[in-house]
């Protein structure tokens, strides 16, 4: 699986790092970076987790 932060999109919030840190970077970027790629399919729960609470709707999956 690949995941996709659409950089217009993110206001950098930070909800999705803590939600799946293994996955989801903000440092000290204005938006969020996905640090895992490919993702592996046991994180699917944590990545759909993010994405459904994710406030900018900024989080796609591009790749199953
Ligand atoms: S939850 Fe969404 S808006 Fe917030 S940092 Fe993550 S990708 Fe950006």
């Amino acid at each position: 699986m690949r995941v996709f932060v659409d950089p217009d999109l993110c206001m950098g919030c930070g909800v999705c790092e803590s939600i799946a840190p293994d996955i989801f970077e903000l440092g000290d970027e204005l938006h969020a970076k996905v640090i895992l790629d490919p993702i592996p399919e046991k994180y699917r729960y944590v990545v759909e987790e993010a994405i459904a609470e994710c406030p900018e709707v900024a989080i796609q999956i591009t790749e199953e």
